[in-house]
């Protein structure tokens, strides 16, 4: 039997072989309990001594070689090496979220607020009447209504809130002062859009109740928040305006960050913007909860979160800020 010959065949075989159940055919050909070499290794006892030790050898050493060709055989095609995964490559960069502009204001009003004393409150963005108009000393037929285009929903008396002034009586029904809380949250206006009106907006609401309060405390609380909100000192303007649920009612303009007085798209060219409508909470407001307006006196204000994000980064559309395009908002 020529070894050499056996050993090339086998090989050849196995380097063929398409799939396991092949493979497992020339084992069992070869290294088998009738497999060729076996049958060899057993002919060898017939040999004089000297042919044995030499024909045992190389036996001995072939099996051991087809035995290692036959383990190391890979079946592997074009696709299973595409499907590899390759643990040393550079892996791919999960995509980061991060926060909406108007969420990471609202976190600094908040921070800003609490450092002041006030307790940041939610209340619920679908209302009802009593607690966006009534209680808030607009009751119906009144003419202030006009001043808020509403959504009303299907079910009576139910409506999308166009404040979160509803919150503050709803946390007056609940807690006794002295208080101070600001609550942050979605509005909706059913109105036209333009660079500075969206249909829903953020807006914040603020009010402190105690024993003796005054409008100076409101400026005094405003100096400081927009003071430390845009890192400089801000110049106010507080001029009369009317709430039905304020008395008396003022606005407070800010000279326009955006286009640093000049006149732009967001301040309608006035170099100013109305950041905030605040006053003197009205008596039947605070008779509205069963607080005595002779004991208690306290101011509410409400800001648009959105202007202050659009004076804060200095953004000339307030419809960028709704319009989930990830070029605009990548940036923050
Ligand atoms: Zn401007």
């Amino acid at each position: 039997m020529d070894l050499k010959d056996l050993k090339n065949r086998a090989e050849k075989e196995i380097s063929l072989a398409q799939n396991l159940e092949a493979l497992n055919e020339i084992s069992k050909k070869y290294l088998g309990k009738k497999g060729e070499i076996t049958l060899v290794l057993r002919s060898l006892k017939d040999l004089p001594i000297t042919e044995r030790k030499k024909q045992g050898q190389l036996a001995n050493q072939i099996k051991k070689q087809l035995e290692q060709a036959i383990n190391n055989k890979d079946f592997k095609t074009k696709e299973d090496v595409k499907d590899r995964i390759d643990i040393t490559a550079p892996g791919t960069r999960p995509l980061q979220g991060h926060l909406h502009p108007i969420t990471l204001v609202k976190k600094e009003v908040e921070d800003i607020f609490a450092k002041l004393g006030f307790e940041t409150i939610e209340g619920p963005e679908v209302e009802d009447e009593w607690h966006n108009f009534d209680a808030l000393n607009i009751p119906k037929e009144h003419p202030a209504r006009d001043m808020w285009d509403t959504f009303w929903l299907k079910e009576k008396g139910l409506l999308l809130r166009t404040h979160t002034s509803p919150v503050q009586v709803r946390y007056m029904e609940k807690n006794n002062p002295p208080l101070r809380i600001i609550v942050p949250g979605r509005c909706f206006r059913y109105e036209a859009t333009d660079a500075s009106h969206e249909i829903n907006f953020y807006h914040i609401e603020g009010l402190m109740i105690d024993k003796e309060i005054s409008a100076s405390n409101f400026k005094a609380i405003m100096e400081k928040f927009f003071q430390e909100f845009f890192k400089k000192q801000i110049k106010l303007r507080i001029r009369p305006s009317y709430f039905p649920f304020t008395e008396p009612s003022f606005e407070l303009d800010l000279e326009c960050l955006v286009c640093g007085g000049k006149g732009c798209s967001v301040c309608s060219k006035r170099g100013r913007i109305e950041m905030a409508g605040a006053g003197m909470v009205h008596p039947n407001v605070l008779k509205a909860v069963n607080l005595n307006p002779n004991n208690w006196q306290g101011f509410a204000f409400g800001m648009g979160l959105d202007r202050l994000t659009m004076m804060k980064y200095k953004i000339d559309d307030i419809r960028l800020l709704y319009s989930s395009d990830l070029r605009f908002l990548r940036q923050f």
